[in-house]
């Protein structure tokens, strides 16, 4: 993307699954890449040319200067986010603050990794940037869902009252090469049971819908966000529509692996969205972005990788 040639990006969360694509996409287009990561998630693989800044977003507020910064810094999968809600809701509070105030200092602009958990289990189906969200504030997702909420709030106060040029990514469901095995969601769990033959853990009756979109969709979505003018002030969903039930998902995944695996149904965690699916005209019609990569292409890209760590994982490579 001709706009990042020659800009300072700098990428809060740079070390993670998203992250590090980003970074590579970001280098590709011509930018200086920096990445404020304290490491506590992610694998930790960045890539060549980028500089490295180990620390916590919810603590410094002295961050390299940049023209567009990318707040990706958090916990995102389910048992990462409740191993420790505390720092779950500084990261994503704090951290937000900190970065919104030096993006005002370094006059940048703020692309803050937002989330489809904001809609909670939702009312109304595709989700629209307009839905308000069903969200129980007191449950066991709610240190990430709410301090999403209350980032997101945070960021458009800075918009009306401060003119800061802040533009919401809501994320869904996003997959690919780079994800931990031990990462605890619902692609990389099903690849590793499939791919060693061991039992698939569907929760619940897998009835369960998510909508699951490829990483270099997201990353584009992503970079069409901080460098589209359209973008600023505005929130978009970032996601792919092909919605799916969990039991289907773990029904290709087990066939695109031999088939060796049979399901289990298990114990559905508290306050698991039933259903999930962007409506992505919005971002069609201002970012002129939508997915390219279906979920068949996209598991393979996954699955045919090859290994990424062989400390975590023998399963996912970055190419
Ligand atoms: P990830 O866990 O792989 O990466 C997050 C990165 O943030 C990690 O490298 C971690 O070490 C870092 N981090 C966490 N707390 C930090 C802190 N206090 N200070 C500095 N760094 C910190 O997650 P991901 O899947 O790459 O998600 C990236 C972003 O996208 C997150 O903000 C997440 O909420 C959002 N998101 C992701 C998805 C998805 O499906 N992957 C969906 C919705 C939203
Ligand atoms: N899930 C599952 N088995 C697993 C991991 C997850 O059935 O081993 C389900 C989970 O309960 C949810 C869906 O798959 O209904 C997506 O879960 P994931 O953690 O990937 O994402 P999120 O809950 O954040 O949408």
């Amino acid at each position: 993307m001709e706009f990042f040639d020659g800009k300072t990006a700098l990428v809060a969360g740079g070390a993670g699954f998203i992250g590090q694509h980003l970074c590579r996409a970001l280098l590709n287009a011509g930018a200086r890449v920096h990445v404020v990561d304290n490491f506590s998630t992610g694998t930790g693989h960045v890539p060549d040319g980028v500089t490295v800044d180990r620390q916590d977003v919810s603590i410094i507020r002295d961050f390299r200067a940049a023209d567009v910064i990318f707040n990706l810094a958090s916990p995102a999968s389910p048992i990462h986010y409740q191993a420790d809600p505390i720092q779950t809701w500084k990261t994503n509070v704090l951290g937000a603050m900190h970065l919104l105030e030096h993006a005002m200092a370094c006059k940048a602009t703020l692309v803050q990794a937002s989330t489809s958990e904001v809609y909670g289990d939702p009312l109304a189906h595709p989700q629209v940037e307009t839905d308000w969200g069903n969200v129980n504030p007191i449950g066991p997702r709610a240190c990430y869902d709410e301090s999403k909420r209350a980032a997101e709030s945070l960021l458009m106060d800075a918009v009306r009252t401060q003119n800061a040029d802040i533009r919401i990514a809501r994320i869904f469901n996003t997959y690919g090469p780079g994800m931990e095995i031990e990462d605890g969601r619902a692609v990389p769990n099903f690849m590793a049971q499939a791919k060693a033959g061991q039992v698939m853990t569907v929760h619940g009756d897998g009835t369960q819908t998510r909508s699951f979109c490829y990483v270099d969709d997201t990353v584009q979505g992503l970079m069409r966000l901080g460098a589209i003018d359209a973008a600023r002030g505005e929130v978009f969903n970032i996601g792919n529509p092909n919605e799916i039930s969990v039991a289907e998902l773990a029904d290709q995944i087990n066939q695109a692996c031999g088939n060796k695996s049979r399901v289990e149904f298990t114990q559905r965690p508290i306050d698991d969205p039933t259903r999930r699916c962007p409506n992505i005209a919005k971002a069609k019609q201002l970012l002129g972005w939508e997915p390219t990569i279906g979920l068949a292409d996209g598991l393979g890209r996954t699955l045919g990788s090859g290994p990424i760590d062989p400390k975590v994982s023998d399963l996912f490579h970055l190419a």
